[in-house]
């Protein structure tokens, strides 16, 4: 869930009317508002912060794809001197959403970036992230270098936890079932997997008129525990977010076995998160 410019009543009031009762994984972007401490004044902890979001929209608009991979970049440094403090006290849930590589699936086209995912930015938030168990969401894309070196860190920092956005777009089913099946400390999140805010059928995963697409449905039975959904909706999609809830309950959890359907509707994003399973 987005915080991009909205109000904290706009927020409560579309996951209510869609019975969403979590929210979160990803920060405001770079004007900071609504601020994440007054969100979680209202929402409790229905809603779950993750740091790094506005600090990596504010590093490229201020020195460009360059300044993404270097930790003494001004917001990143900021970050990191509170960065064990909020992710000890539980006020931040992890890191996330970070955008390595959006080439070919940007939102806009002056957000689009690549940078290589081995650098020491990514490589000091592994750190914290492993030490506190914390989360880490990627928008990435399946380029083969990246990949690589995603399975490194995987390795090299086992009690962190990362999701991939969008289920990882520009990849394949052969090669997600690959790295679920080799690192289990990967997870999947299926924003923009449906058609409602995804125009290019090839990358659609499921649709409200055709249900999940053979494979789709395949690998997240085969890996029931490490697919969440997510609402991604941001401006101008923001008006959208009826639909894209609508579109998983009919496009997609009605096809999942009944654990597997719970598990991905929010027991996988409890576990995974460390949320809180029964926020007020
Ligand atoms: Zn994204």
């Amino acid at each position: 869930m987005h915080l991009v410019g909205r109000s904290i009543d706009f927020h409560r009031a579309q996951m209510d009317r869609n019975n969403v009762r979590w929210g979160g994984g990803v920060g405001p972007t770079d004007k900071g508002y609504p601020k994440p401490a007054d969100v979680s004044k209202v929402l409790g902890t229905r809603y779950f912060f993750t740091l790094g979001q506005q600090e990596f929209t504010d590093v490229f608009f201020t020195s460009g794809a360059r300044g993404l991979v270097d930790p003494n970049s001004s917001a990143f440094a900021r970050m990191f001197s509170v960065a064990d403090r909020m992710l000890e006290s539980r006020e931040a849930y992890g890191f996330g959403e970070l955008h390595i590589d959006n080439s070919k699936s940007f939102s806009t086209m002056q957000f689009a970036r690549k940078i290589e995912f081995d650098n020491p930015v990514v490589q000091r938030i592994y750190a914290l992230a492993d030490k506190y168990q914390g989360v880490i969401q990627f928008h990435m894309q399946g380029d083969p270098a990246n990949v690589a070196s995603l399975r490194k860190k995987l390795l090299e920092f086992p009690n962190s936890k990362t999701v991939l956005s969008h289920g990882l777009p520009w990849s394949s089913q052969p090669l997600l079932r690959e790295l679920l099946e080799a690192h289990p400390n990967l997870y999947i999140e299926l924003s923009r997997k449906g058609a409602t805010l995804n125009d290019r059928e090839a990358a659609q995963a499921f649709s409200k008129s055709t249900g999940p697409k053979e494979n789709w449905l395949k690998t997240i039975e085969q890996f029931p525990d490490r697919f969440m959904i997510g609402s991604d909706t941001h401006a101008p999609d923001e008006e959208r977010y009826d639909a894209v809830m609508q579109e998983f309950r009919e496009g997609l959890l009605p096809y999942l076995k009944p654990e597997t359907l719970k598990n991905v509707a929010y027991q996988n994003a409890i576990r995974v998160f460390r949320l809180n399973p029964d926020p007020k």
